[in-house]
């Protein structure tokens, strides 16, 4: 099985829009779906082109009400590359007979391509192949080369290259009734053998310039044909006329740069773009350097597996390696220059209108172990939007910084205030804006990017203060119980988002929920040590700057120790106040009857009903505890809050949520598969194996097409990464304790940890860490209990 080539064999149109968004290029400044140069936007196929944080808000009017969206808006296409027989039809697969057809993303070198052998109706034999980059070393630039070789036939054919800016935002079926054109034409221009087209999005303001060179080759040896344009709105096209001989290959290489008015360095976006596709020299000169970009990232990012038994070696590392792709091609070096978050889509598809959420949680570690300067940049995201999370968090009656759950170009809070439910055809409330656990995991990621890198000057100037900012909103939005003498959080949602209300009431929200009110404590005891840290100097300037009062930090300190977690009679850590009463979910009846219940909140709501009336959850949420801390950590904050955790509570609560889960998110069985890593092997292993295949076979059945997950897809790369090898970071010290699956024989990787790359190898019985050469300082190597000194240059080897 091969760990580098994801192909496709045959035409599917039933698979395309999945196809699409698996094949997607990008850099991390922009992205383009796999669709085939010759499509437009229809019923099969979708080619949309994204820039990172490119978003656009509009207004439309629905369900009697105007309601706004901010969506990542669908570019320029800068695909279109066609060719016709002179007089004839321009090539498309509806109308001819493929022969074959195989399509195959090279992920090592990020290369796309595609051959398709087919038969026109004149007969006429063609292979006709496409090689497409979106180069990973200079992010403004792409490339296609489009080969065509006549196996029966001569002519004269015409190539038609394009730029076309009439797209709309079409991506997501359930969008379609909302207002979606965000792009107004400014120009289409050529000049020579180039093509330029400006446009701008009609809120945002953003400009956006393509230019692009297309030059022809017959048998490698470059044609001088003088292409002629035709221009309409939006839409510009050179056409070229030449001979194509019977087994003599002919070849057009189109070559764009994309630029906006937000770059930085530059004078006008048209400007750039038409200076570098002059600049380009040949495709191949371009694919080295393309190649070279991604040979870096790959020796940063690659997992190597070995397996016990040869024959379990199935495609597991080709998917991995698919997902390290896809994360890399969403955020990347690029990103550290750039203002973005990471969106749980990727930049792969218009689902969730391109938004960044609490999937953060998901994707840091593995960014913080290998380029960890890409969090760096995607947390100044966040703190860029401190002032406008501050505003959200005053205008709700609390202090410091609330963070919205859904965030795009801004800050402000981006989820939508009703939501179409596609199984009953109806717009409901959506609470889910009450997930303010986001911010909790705004802070833990802070927390940990700091731990791995010892970045006290980002913690000093940038973290520090979202860390304590956040900490006071969890301060203020606890309120007091008298008569329990516990403090509590009232009205809001955990992660699991099927439960955002209690039945029959008109209330929206849920108290206590568990996972929202540890992770405060969690917040405000890391805050009352975050405030130590920090040199004196820095911490008055910083208190003084925010008007933190010794009352708050008396108050933080009382909440550590009085903060309400509700239990079950038996033990169990109620999800929130009152789960317990809820009706348990017939599970069985409800699979014979809908068969697909992983929706279960759109199902049921298509039969008057709620899952707020059940036992029944949309993916982790209590357990999110034990995939977040290690048990040694959580006993601890218990044992602070007067609760004790007994030696089954974990496993317990594992069995007893994992019933009640129906993996509506695909985050769930990441989570899942992690807290059963040491107790449960073989179920960790399957569930794995299921997160896995989240989005290579679109496992919710149709979300895939509309864009990625990207924390499914990272979480599960960090299965392997962190979870199997338990390592952990805190107190200065990188913690092992591996335990892999038995289908493991062993993980290579490499590592960065403050300063060092650290070569791994865990086995079965060993393990070796080596630090390569480098001018850092000695870190501390956590095994089991002890403690070891490494320096650059040194191994260290240890027995399982
Ligand atoms: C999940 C959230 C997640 C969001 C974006 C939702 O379906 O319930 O936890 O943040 O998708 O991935």
């Amino acid at each position: 099985m091969h760990s580098w080539l994801f192909a496709y064999e045959g035409f599917n149109p039933d698979e395309e829009g999945l196809r699409e968004a698996l094949c997607t290029l990008g850099n991390g400044y922009f992205a383009t779906r796999g669709a085939g140069a010759e499509t437009q936007a229809d019923d099969v196929h979708y080619p949309g082109t994204y820039l990172a944080g490119g978003y656009n808000r509009l207004k439309t009017k629905i369900a009697g009400k105007v309601i706004e969206n901010e969506d990542l808006v669908n570019l320029p296409n800068w695909l279109p590359l066609n060719f016709r027989p002179k007089g004839g039809k321009w090539f498309s697969l509806q109308d001819v007979e493929i022969l074959s057809y195989r399509q195959e993303l090279n992920l090592k070198e990020g290369v796309l391509a595609r051959k398709i052998r087919f038969r026109d109706a004149e007969g006429r034999e063609t292979v006709l192949t496409n090689h497409r980059l979106v180069h990973m070393g200079n992010p403004h630039l792409a490339a296609q080369k489009l080969e065509l070789t006549a196996e029966n036939w001569s002519g004269q054919i015409e190539i038609s290259a394009a730029l076309d800016g009439r797209v709309i935002n079409a991506g997501v079926e359930r969008y379609k009734s909302l207002n979606s054109k965000h792009l107004e034409s400014l120009e289409t221009r050529a000049s020579g053998d180039l093509i330029h087209l400006k446009t701008q999005t009609n809120q945002s303001e953003l400009r956006i310039a393509v230019s692009a060179r297309t030059k022809l080759f017959s048998d490698a040896q470059p044609l001088s044909v003088v292409p002629r344009t035709m221009e309409k709105k939006g839409y510009i096209c050179h056409l070229f006329t030449a001979n194509l001989e019977e087994g003599k290959p002919l070849s057009a290489e189109k070559v764009i740069s994309l630029h906006t008015s937000r770059d930085k360095g530059i004078s006008e976006c048209g400007l750039e773009t038409e200076k570098d596709v002059q600049r380009i020299g040949s495709f191949d000169e371009f694919l080295r350097t393309h190649k070279l970009a991604w040979k870096h990232l790959w020796q940063r990012f690659q997992i190597e597996l070995d397996w016990t038994d040869a024959s379990d070696h199935d495609n597991h590392e080709l998917i991995l390696n698919l997902y390290t792709f896809h994360l890399l091609q969403s955020s990347s070096y690029h990103t550290m220059d750039m203002d973005v978050g990471v969106p749980s889509r990727g930049w792969h598809g218009e689902a969730y209108r391109g938004h960044i959420f609490w999937d953060e949680l998901f994707i840091f570690p593995l960014l913080n172990l290998r380029i960890p300067e890409i969090t760096r940049a995607l947390l100044m995201y966040r703190y860029r939007r401190l002032s406008e999370a501050r505003e959200a968090a005053r205008q709700e009656g609390f202090k410091g910084a609330m963070y919205p759950w859904q965030s795009g170009s801004n800050g402000q809070e981006e989820s939508q205030k009703i939501h179409l439910n596609p199984k009953s055809g109806r717009w409901i409330p959506d609470n889910s804006r009450l997930q303010r656990h986001v911010n909790a995991a705004i802070a833990y990621n802070v927390w940990h990017y700091y731990q791995v890198t010892n970045d006290m000057e980002f913690l000093s100037f940038y973290g520090a203060e979202m860390f304590l900012e956040i900490a006071r909103f969890w301060g203020s939005i606890a309120t007091y119980n008298s008569e329990l003498e516990r403090y509590e959080i009232l009205g809001v949602m955990g992660p699991d988002e099927y439960h955002d209300s209690y039945p029959d009431s008109e209330r929206p929200g849920l108290d206590n929920n568990a996972y929202t009110n540890v992770m405060a404590v969690w917040v405000l005891k890391r805050a009352l040590e975050l405030l130590n840290l920090l040199a004196e100097d820095r911490r008055t300037e910083l208190c003084e700057t925010i008007g933190l009062l010794p009352v708050e930090i008396e108050k933080w300190k009382a909440i550590t120790k009085k903060m309400r977690v509700v239990f079950h009679d038996d033990g169990i850590i109620s999800q929130f106040e009152g789960y317990d009463r809820l009706n348990e979910f017939d599970w069985e009846g409800c699979r014979k009857k809908f068969h697909d219940i992983q929706r279960l909140d759109r199902v049921l709501e298509a039969e008057d009903d709620t899952p707020n009336n059940y036992k029944a959850s949309k993916q982790a949420d209590v357990l999110m505890l034990f995939y977040l801390f290690a048990a040694e950590e959580l006993n601890e904050i218990f044992e602070n809050l007067g609760y004790s955790l007994e030696e089954d509570t974990i496993p317990k609560n594992i069995g007893y949520y994992l019933e009640r889960t129906s993996h509506g998110s695909t985050l769930s069985r990441v989570v899942h598969s992690w807290v059963l890593a040491r107790s449960d092997r073989s179920q960790s292993w399957e569930l794995f194996n299921e997160a896995l295949k989240s989005d290579v076979a679109d496992i919710q059945g149709g979300t895939t097409p509309e864009g990625i997950h990207l924390g499914a897809m990272a979480g599960t790369i960090d299965l392997i990464q962190r979870c199997y090898p338990d390592i952990r970071t805190g107190e200065d010290v990188l913690w092992f304790n591996p335990m892999l699956p038995e289908k493991l024989k062993s993980i290579r990787m490499t590592i960065r940890y403050r300063d060092h790359s650290l070569h791994i190898q865990i086995g079965q019985d060993k393990m070796t860490i080596s630090s390569i050469k480098a001018a850092a300082l000695p870190i501390q190597i956590g095994f089991k209990d002890k403690v070891y000194k490494l320096q650059p240059e040194e191994s260290e080897e240890f027995e399982l």
